[in-house]
């Protein structure tokens, strides 16, 4: 199925022309003719599923295909977090570049200055996260009574992140005459219920990263201690001579402890992590997309969303708690088709962090034994971990 028999205008279409885009992904095929139909969508969907596409182009095509005159902000994206919100924002350029559709971007920790002045020149789709949006709606600056599209984009990492009550006052704001559409990775009891409040009859959508982003994905797993960890991510980026590497840590200072390491044996770094401001994030992220920077260093929250073409390797610097993180992890590398290769290490105290993972892929990683930084010789497991569930192979089906 390509692109046009989902019934797309031509300026739409050149866009995705120019992207190289042909086939609509799952969630594009099963979303984009409800919505441009006007109707609510639930869908269930993480980053990396095209699902920005699936919700961005029929609001650029709806809002297009309006022949009255604009004046207030007719489209509303809530998203979590400043990364997030700025990639939808290049979405809304990038789809709708031969379209008139005006788009703009509120979040916080920056001045608001340059984004009142935006807002006053006047906004179609404002993309925003909820603190700076109802900051704004209280000075005056915005106001959401003419909306007809409200899209919730991640709603579990809303929940996650404390933006509930934020939300609630969003919802509040809005008409009640309007087409919802709402996106979460997963749908606990509480965003149900949220769901079940904001939507009308909705379309569900449930979508799952594609099997075969994490067969692509080269697996390795190296045993090492947790002093040996900053040596042994400088050798492997030396030794298999990396050009662009995601490191995630668990912790923030982890990762600033990385980079200093990284710095001093002359390797081009950054940390992306909640505690720097938001245009040391921007910059870090922005130098590590043109090649400037060699590494990134992340956790969890930070990356999350962040979505970078060609990235060759992933390390898993640590092993995370929740062994679905370190799917989502990997899923950063070996994207549109592309081989990637995804290591981690692991000391002895994350031994049951590896168990977990591997039970949930149904899979052993394969442990590269040879290497300057084994630390203890450690007893690795020959047995095969048997799978307690099928919960992850049933997602991938
Ligand atoms: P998302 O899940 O929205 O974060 O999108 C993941 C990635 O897939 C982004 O890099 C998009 O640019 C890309 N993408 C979205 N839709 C398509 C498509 N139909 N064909 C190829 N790439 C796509």
């Amino acid at each position: 199925m390509s692109f046009t028999s989902l019934k797309l205008i031509e300026p739409v279409m050149k866009a995705l022309a120019d992207e190289g885009y042909t086939i609509p992904t799952p969630i594009q095929k099963q979303a984009i003719p409800y919505v441009l139909a006007g109707r609510d969508l639930q869908g269930c969907a993480q980053t990396g599923t095209g699902k920005t596409a699936a919700f961005a182009i029929p609001v650029i095509q709806l809002l297009h295909q309006q022949r009255k005159p604009k004046s207030g902000i007719k489209a509303l994206v809530l998203t979590p977090t400043r990364e997030l919100a700025i990639q939808i924002e290049e979405s809304f350029s990038t789809y709708g570049k031969y379209t008139n559709i005006r788009h703009t971007i509120v979040y916080g920790g920056v001045s608001q200055l340059p984004q009142t002045r935006a807002l006053r020149k006047g906004v179609d789709v404002l993309v925003a996260t909820p603190g700076r949006l109802l900051d704004l709606i209280g000075q005056g600056f915005i106001r959401l009574n003419e909306l007809e599209i409200f899209v919730l984009d991640e709603a579990d990492r809303m929940l996650d992140m404390g933006f509930i009550n934020d939300i609630r006052k969003v919802i509040r704001l809005l008409p009640p005459n309007r087409q919802t559409l709402f996106f979460s990775a997963t749908m606990p009891g509480e965003i149900e219920k949220l769901a079940g409040v904001l939507l009308k009859d909705p379309v569900k959508v449930e979508v799952t990263p594609p099997t075969s982003t994490v067969d692509k994905i080269r697996q390795s797993i190296y045993h090492t201690t947790k002093a040996d960890k900053p040596k042994m991510l400088l050798h492997l980026l030396r030794e298999q001579k990396i050009s662009t590497a995601l490191v995630f840590t668990r912790t923030k200072h982890g990762a600033d402890k990385v980079v200093k390491f990284l710095h001093r044996a002359e390797i081009k770094a950054a940390a992306i992590h909640g505690n720097k401001s938001q245009n040391a994030r921007q910059n870090a992220l922005n130098d590590f997309k043109t090649g400037r920077l060699k590494v990134l260093v992340a956790t969890d929250i930070a990356a999350r969303g962040i979505d970078i073409d060609e990235l060759s390797h992933v390390f898993n610097y640590d092993l995370p708690n929740v062994p679905e993180t370190y799917i989502h992890r990997i899923g950063r590398t070996g994207r549109a088709g592309l081989n990637g290769t995804a290591i981690a290490f692991c000391d002895v105290d994350e031994r049951k962090e590896l168990r977990d993972i591997e039970k949930l892929i149904m899979n052993k990683i394969p442990v590269v034994e040879k290497h300057p930084f084994p630390g203890n010789p450690v007893v690795i497991e020959k047995k095969a971990a048997r799978p307690r569930h099928h919960r992850y192979r049933q997602h991938l089906n």
